[in-house]
């Protein structure tokens, strides 16, 4: 992980265990779980409140901003590893201390700082050997937005308020977003029916988005827009994802992230846009020892013909990689016996390469099971597969 973060150019960055209560109040939000009833918390000898932290972005920004790192122009990129405190109900998947691995990107707001962020973390999980991730998407809006929709949102809480959870009648009056996080079934149903931030977006936001968006597709990482995610943190602004392996089921989420415009200045530093990931790693280890037998089944199967065919499949293989498993059928054989092992090894997506494609410098995508297909370009050609794999995943749930 570290010599991943390494390659992106994420220097290390260590922060101590403890932290100043008042960091966290002021960084991850009042209202939030992590907060009001997960936190560690004591007074030292002076009678100072401490915190054994409970994430590690505020620390990084604590430190960021008392070390000056902000005084070299351009982006401050940092990685951080080690424990988290978080008092919660013990359970598989869920300690009380655990360890986190997560880079912060400081200094731009441009969405392509977005899509490094989410790339270096899928790169990260991919390298480990971890397939069939999930990223989910979103968008939280500006802290304008955000209070345009609050307002909405606050409203259509008041007309449910016979529906929710004792706790999330008091967030609909303080921290009404804060809602979205609750497990219970019946705010679950509530939730399904609420007016959706993404309606409320600014253009600046949904420009953002799109530009996110437009930047995971050029990078072949599929995803799925999630309108109700919101991330259990104040601190986020416009984009907010998450990282799940769907097979650990109710603790699925590997990691996730988001941007954080505002909580350099809520630290007390001056306005500077940021971004960053943070996974926590027992949940990684978890899930590669979940990966049944058949994870290093290719999804993704290259059918070349001919010599030239194949020396290409083979460069084409190394983008495909990044979105699946996938091999490269080097038997040698007429393209429909190459595609019943295709269909034999389970396969999603066939990509075939004749003198046709060859001379077009492009590759035929086929979706194995509805039979759909398109011509892409050799350089977009991870793009579709992952458009396309995408959508079988997207029907097959
Ligand atoms: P969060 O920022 O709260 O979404 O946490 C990021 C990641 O850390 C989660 O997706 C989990 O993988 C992991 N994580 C959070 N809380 C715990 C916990 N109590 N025990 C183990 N892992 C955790």
């Amino acid at each position: 992980m570290r010599g991943c973060l390494d390659a992106y150019g994420y220097a290390e960055i260590r922060t101590p265990m403890f932290e100043d209560t008042e960091l966290f109040v002021r960084g991850v939000g009042t209202g939030t779980d992590i907060v009001a009833k997960e936190m560690y918390t004591f007074n030292d000898r002076k009678g100072r409140s401490l915190t054994l932290r409970p994430e590690g972005t505020a620390p990084v920004v604590r430190a960021w901003l008392e070390n000056n790192l902000g005084a070299e122009p351009g982006v401050c990129r940092l990685q951080y590893l080690g424990p988290m405190f978080r008092y919660d109900r013990p359970q598989a998947g869920r300690y009380r201390e655990f360890f986190q691995v997560g880079g912060e990107a400081i200094g731009s707001a441009v969405p392509e700082l977005d899509v490094e962020i989410i790339d270096v973390m899928m790169t990260m999980l991919g390298e480990l050997g971890l397939r069939d991730l999930a990223v989910e998407i979103n968008s939280v809006g500006h802290p304008g937005c955000r209070a345009v929709y609050e307002r909405t949102l606050a409203a259509a809480l008041v007309v449910t308020a016979d529906e929710l959870c004792d706790t999330c009648r008091e967030r609909a009056r303080t921290n009404p977003l804060r809602v979205f996080d609750c497990k219970s079934p019946s705010c679950r149903r509530v939730i399904e029916r609420l007016p959706l931030l993404r309606d409320s977006l600014c253009a600046d936001c949904k420009a953002h988005h799109a530009a996110v968006l437009a930047g995971l597709d050029a990078l072949g990482i599929s995803y799925r827009e999630n309108p109700r995610l919101v991330r259990g943190l104040d601190y986020y602004t416009r984009t907010a994802f998450e990282v799940h392996y769907p097979p650990l089921g109710a603790q699925s989420a590997l990691g996730g992230g988001g941007r954080y415009d505002g909580l350099v200045e809520a630290c007390g530093g001056p306005p500077t846009p940021a971004v960053g990931f943070s996974s926590g790693i027992e949940r990684v280890l978890v899930a590669l020892e979940s990966q049944p037998a058949t994870a290093g089944a290719p999804r993704i199967w290259i059918a070349p013909l001919g010599d030239a065919a194949r020396r290409q499949a083979l460069v084409l293989a190394r983008d495909l990689r990044r979105v699946a498993t996938t091999e490269v059928d080097l038997s040698s054989r007429a393209l429909k016996a190459q595609l019943r092992s295709a269909d034999r090894a389970g396969a999603r997506i066939a990509v075939l390469l004749g003198d046709a494609e060859l001379d077009a410098r492009a590759a035929t995508v086929r979706d194995l099971r509805s039979g759909e297909q398109i011509q892409a370009p050799w350089p977009e050609v991870a793009a579709a597969a992952a458009r396309l794999l995408a959508a079988t995943d997207g029907k097959a749930t």
